[in-house]
């Protein structure tokens, strides 16, 4: 077994013969898909004929160009200066490009044809893929015709995404100052957050006062980019024929309303325990008026556990195996197979993640591994990804696309399963430390974003009126942390700047990148609540889910399941997981 991964079963180097083999390719694919569309589509004869090539010529399209992407991606991953992986991936995304006018074309004419539902009955290849070519034709009923595209798309480099490039500069190079020792030191600003996590308590408080005082040098160019950004999607949802910014976000989702209002007033209902939380944590660090916003990442324990490589991989097959066989071998044929690269190095990227690679039914997973508890968990939670593509290995890459919101599912899932064997066994110290980790990172993904979609919604009512000045926008700010967090927090430290630094509110083409998040943690908890009923029957039940995560839209999928995501009840059994959590925190913290 290697602690690197190994890349070969891709190719040798890019400057070897298989490469370079596949890149020529690719070019001929790629002529060869636009001459065709280009004289076949200009007519609707042989529609049936025609619709199994389109789909069996993209399947063979995707085909190399995944082993070429995924070999590009994660030769850099690992060097990040590899001059060969940076020159390749620049080449493979201009030939892609070159498609960009075929795969208009394409989607006009699939949802030009009369009888598609009549044509799909007929072939066996076309129902296979019926989801895929009914979704093309739902989102074509938003395009506009090929030229107004065209001039959206070049206006927006002028627009929402010149004012996204302008917001990533400002925020960038900001500095914050920071006084230290009778002397001002400035310090960017990603250092300055990470002191949110300091054990000095000292360290924290001025390092928040120093953050919200800085803005003042940036506000007005953030702020001008935000009403610019959240302007431009008001107004081309309009154009594309969609009721709001929220329905667009929600149909790329493949979520429905029902879903999102049922997910969120059970979210609200659960407010009033994460405040709880919040309070006990606040009194534990000393403080009577609830907790102040800089203290929400504060450590209360200093408790550690310590897992060796070897220790956690063990750690994390056993509890696997105990959720079913099936996890437990995919662990281990990703262990021996030397499908993770382990250790950090010079010139790796930090973090982890899991990159599928449908043609060779496989996955490669990147770790930095330390030997910390949590480290344990990035391995597993990356191996839930794994896992997701496993059940999905046998499907048309067309079906295998999930949206956002069903992302995490099974990464979630995974660490719950270890978090819960972990606290089961460890001592009352390192379970209390297990479980502030545990719900701080909850409080983030229940309570946070239910504030920023608060917010959010508030500044798109707003700009529809007019465009909002820096006080409206704080003051949306405030407004939305006081009613999520309620008096978990000190109402003298909020923190009106939130919309600054974060990212999400600015992307061009994502809107409300906020509850899809909260979907994703309390769908994986329902699924494991739903473990814990039936444990015997729920494995199958679980991999057939996730197997049919690419084809079917959130409500058709879990009703497949036997959930019913419009009833407040299963947000509600998936919150209680956490409510539990919480009130065991409570309890341990009287006790340690
Ligand atoms: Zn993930």
């Amino acid at each position: 077994m290697s602690l690197e991964w190994s890349l070969k079963e891709l190719y040798d180097s890019f400057e070897g013969e298989n490469f370079q083999e596949d890149l020529k390719k690719l070019d001929v694919q790629l002529q060869k898909m636009i001459e065709w569309a280009e004289q076949a589509l200009d007519n609707h004869e042989d529609e049936k004929e025609k619709l199994e090539k389109i789909i069996e010529e993209q399947l063979k399209l995707f085909a190399i160009r995944e082993k070429l992407g995924a070999f590009c991606h994660l030769v850099s991953a690992t060097d990040s200066k590899n001059k060969l992986a940076l020159k390749y991936s620049d080449i493979l995304r201009t030939k892609m490009n070159t498609l960009a006018e075929t795969i208009t074309k394409t989607s006009k004419w699939i949802s030009s044809i009369e009888n598609l539902q009549e044509l799909i009955e007929s072939s066996p290849l076309l129902k296979e893929h019926e989801f895929y070519l009914n979704e093309i034709v739902e989102d074509n009923a938003h395009m506009l015709d090929e030229r107004e595209e065209s001039i959206i798309a070049r206006m927006k480099n002028t627009g929402s995404s010149a004012w996204a490039n302008y917001k990533n500069l400002l925020v960038s190079m900001h500095k914050v100052e920071i006084e230290d020792k009778g002397e001002i030191k400035e310090y960017p600003l990603t250092v300055v957050l990470n002191m949110a996590y300091d054990t000095d308590k000292e360290v924290r408080e001025k390092a928040y006062h120093a953050e919200i005082a800085s803005y003042k040098k940036i506000e007005e160019g953030v702020a001008a980019a935000l009403n610019g950004i959240k302007g431009e999607a008001l107004t081309l949802s309009e154009l594309r024929g969609y009721s709001s910014p929220l329905e667009m976000t929600l149909q790329n989702s493949r979520m429905d309303r029902e879903t999102l209002d049922a997910m969120l007033a059970a979210m609200k209902e659960s407010m009033p325990k994460f405040r709880s939380y919040l309070r006990r944590k606040a009194e534990l660090l000393g403080y009577e008026n609830g907790l102040p916003f800089y203290e929400l990442y504060a450590p209360v324990s200093s408790a550690h556990m310590t897992y060796s490589y070897e220790q956690g991989q063990a750690f994390v097959e056993e509890n696997f195996r105990s959720f079913s066989e099936h996890l437990g071998n995919f662990a281990r044929k990703a262990f021996d197979h030397n499908w993770i690269d382990v250790m950090p190095k010079e010139g790796k990227r930090s973090g982890a993640f899991c990159s599928s690679i449908r043609t060779l039914k496989e996955s490669r997973i990147l770790l930095n591994y330390g030997d910390s508890f949590s480290d344990v968990i990035t391995m597993a939670h990356e191996l839930g990804h794994g896992f997701h593509s496993e059940c999905l290995k046998n499907e048309s890459a067309h079906n295998t696309h999930y949206p956002m919101p069903l992302a995490e599912t099974a990464s979630t899932f995974c660490e719950t399963i270890v978090k819960k064997a972990a606290i089961k066994q460890a001592d009352k110290q390192m379970a209390f430390a297990i479980l502030e980790t545990e719900i701080s990172d909850a409080t983030q993904v229940i309570v946070d974003i239910y504030s920023r979609y608060l917010f959010e919604t508030t500044v798109f009512n707003h700009r529809e009126e007019s465009p909002l000045t820096v006080e409206e926008i704080k003051e949306a700010m405030l407004d939305a942390q006081k009613e999520a967090y309620g008096d978990g927090l000190d109402p003298n430290f909020l923190h009106p700047y939130m919309w600054t630094w974060k990212p999400h509110y600015y992307y061009a083409d994502v809107h409300f990148y906020n509850f899809p998040y909260a979907f994703g943690l309390l769908f994986a908890k329902g699924l494991y609540a739903q473990y814990l009923e039936r444990p015997d029957t729920f494995p199958s039940e679980y991999e057939k889910l996730l197997s049919l995560t690419g084809k079917m839209k959130i409500k058709d999928l879990t009703s497949a399941a036997n959930i019913d995501v419009h009833d407040i009840n299963f947000w509600r059994a998936s919150l209680k997981t956490i409510e539990e959590d919480i009130e065991e925190f409570i309890k341990l913290s009287y006790e340690i």
